[in-house]
């Protein structure tokens, strides 16, 4: 039975070719419609079978248990397995096509690497069974941590961030801690003015105040303005490198040793380590701490494909204060886990303490490795240089129509910016990015970094052909001319999507975050006294 659909749909329409009319089920061929949950499922219908509550369970409980149902909608197995994949099928995905999010480094995930992770061995590890019986995830630990430091040219690694801003807060911990053994109470952390989101916020969650530091007109940290900056007062800086304007910071080197003579920590964000991965190390930089985000570099899925992986390099000077529990490799070549019982052991009496519970995610070092091992170290070089080609190859296909504002800047590095200069006065970058939708592309970036009006950051990666970077370029081209020819139909878009343009403005102030009709009792078809939400 099907419940009312959100989309409008009048069963008594006739069905005809245009594609706005409707069809009585809501669905239109392989576009398949799906009510919310709880407008299809049903109190009291389930998929599994449980047994009865045992008698005795009230006094293990001490009187806690539920005494009345909460409501949740119930579905049958195939009911429920249906209503996951029709929502799915509305989605984008890496596996549909071209994902050019700048920043994001959305790229293909090797199957192999899937294969790896499902291994029984790893995938069925469980974070609390005895060392001993886990060697051979602990050595593959190891063995990615190794790779990481080597590929960086750092000292160390701390395995257990969960995600890159987790990495960075790992990162900055580090940073904190040393500066407080050596008795110096440092309150400022410098972040320019480009830097991802997650900087500043990371600087401020630790407990520090952040300024920022000036861009050159060419789209690169300000040495000067940022050597006259620093002194007694500031902890750190955090710099993107290559930074969110597509560019390699020609000067890290520079920065390093002017941050480093005033005292301080250099945190480098190394979310766009691809560009420069087997080419440059930040290591030699003079980089303190950089987090690698593993989902992006090392291809292991995210997005709603996976979680992300945050391993942070640590320079000598940090390694001391690294988190809890990490591997260690013993002089016979075993590996073992460092954790507080046996810190002091390894000399790491000084762990600022732990990110997480455990090691980290597991499921992503295996994938990552296995990246690593089927690319080799030439391999890994060869992903930076078909990176930059590929952006660079964006880059050029369409600054003839498109504001590149760092174009003369020389070449960029793993993503393309472009600004809105020219559109017609009504519309936007936004409008554009819903056009593309209706190409079939998720959209790229927006309005990011916020130097640039209207920016478009496209990252397209080392994964796509020269076809599809030809088709996305030819649909990008398209609708830029729309929107510079004051197209207003580009306002409406997009016109074949499950869901036409959304009101963000409402989406954002009154979200409706709880159902608030009642679920039909169980064998009670669901019908439209509950619609109407
Ligand atoms: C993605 C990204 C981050 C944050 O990483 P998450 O894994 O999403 O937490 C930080 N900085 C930059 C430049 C990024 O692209």
């Amino acid at each position: 039975m099907n419940a009312p659909n959100k989309s409008g749909w009048k069963p008594s329409a006739p069905v005809t070719g245009d594609s706005d009319s409707p069809t009585t089920t809501g669905n239109r061929a392989l576009m398949l419609e799906e009510p919310l949950i709880f407008e299809i499922g049903r109190t009291g219908t389930t998929g599994v079978d449980l047994p009865p509550v045992p008698e005795n369970t009230s006094n293990r409980l001490g009187g806690m248990e539920r005494s009345e149902t909460i409501g949740l909608p119930g579905l049958s197995e195939p009911e429920a397995v249906r209503h996951y994949t029709r929502l799915s099928r509305q989605n984008y995905a890496i596996d549909l096509g071209l994902f050019p999010l700048g920043s994001c480094t959305m790229k293909h995930n090797p199957r192999l690497n899937e294969k790896v992770a499902r291994m029984p061995g790893f995938a069925d590890v469980h974070p609390l069974q005895p060392a001993d019986t886990v060697r051979g995830a602990l050595e593959v630990v190891s063995e990615l941590a190794n790779w990481l430091v080597t590929l960086t040219g750092m000292h160390s690694v701390a395995m257990s961030p969960k995600a890159g801003a987790h990495g960075e807060l790992c990162g900055i911990l580090c940073i904190r801690a040393a500066l407080e053994a050596r008795g110096d109470a440092r309150k400022v952390v410098l972040v320019p003015e480009s830097a991802h989101g997650t900087n500043p916020a990371t600087a401020a969650f630790a407990g520090y105040e952040v300024e920022d530091i000036p861009a050159t007109a060419e789209g690169r940290v300000d040495l000067e303005k940022l050597k006259a900056r620093l002194g007694p007062d500031v902890a750190a800086v955090m710099i993107t490198n290559p930074n969110t304007c597509g560019l390699f910071e020609r000067d890290m080197k520079a920065i390093s040793d002017a941050v480093h003579a005033a005292g301080g920590f250099v945190y480098c964000d190394g979310a766009n380590f691809n560009a420069i991965v087997g080419k440059v190390r930040p290591g030699d930089l003079g980089v303190d701490a950089m987090h690698i985000n593993l989902h992006k570099t090392f291809s292991t899925p995210h997005g709603g494909g996976g979680p992300g992986s945050g391993p942070v390099v640590l320079s000598e000077a940090l390694s001391p204060y690294a988190p809890l529990p990490f591997t260690a490799k013993g002089e016979d070549g075993t590996v073992h886990l460092v954790e507080e019982e046996n810190a002091g052991e390894w000399g790491h009496s000084d762990a600022f303490g732990r990110m997480t519970a455990f090691h980290g995610q597991m499921g992503m070092f295996t994938r990552a490795l296995a990246y690593m091992l089927s690319h080799g170290a030439d391999g890994l070089a060869q992903v930076a240089e078909d990176a930059v080609l590929n952006a660079n190859y964006i880059l050029r296909s369409l600054d003839d129509l498109l504001l590149a504002p760092y174009g003369e800047s020389g070449p960029c590095m793993h993503e393309a910016l472009f600004g809105d200069e020219g559109f017609a006065e009504d519309i936007s970058t936004l409008d554009l990015a819903k056009a593309l939708i209706d190409e079939g592309f998720h959209p790229m970036t927006m309005y990011f970094p916020l130097v640039v009006h209207g920016a478009m950051l496209i990252e397209p990666t080392e994964t796509e052909s020269k076809a599809g970077l030809d088709q996305f370029i030819a649909a990008l081209r398209s609708v830029a001319e729309r929107a510079k020819a004051g197209d207003d139909s580009l306002k409406a878009a997009p016109y074949f999507a499950p869901r036409r343009r959304l009101d963000e403005t409402q989406a954002a102030r009154k979200p409706v975050l709880a159902w608030e009709g009642e679920l039909a009792p169980a064998g009670k078809p669901v019908a439209s006294e509950i619609g109407g939400q």
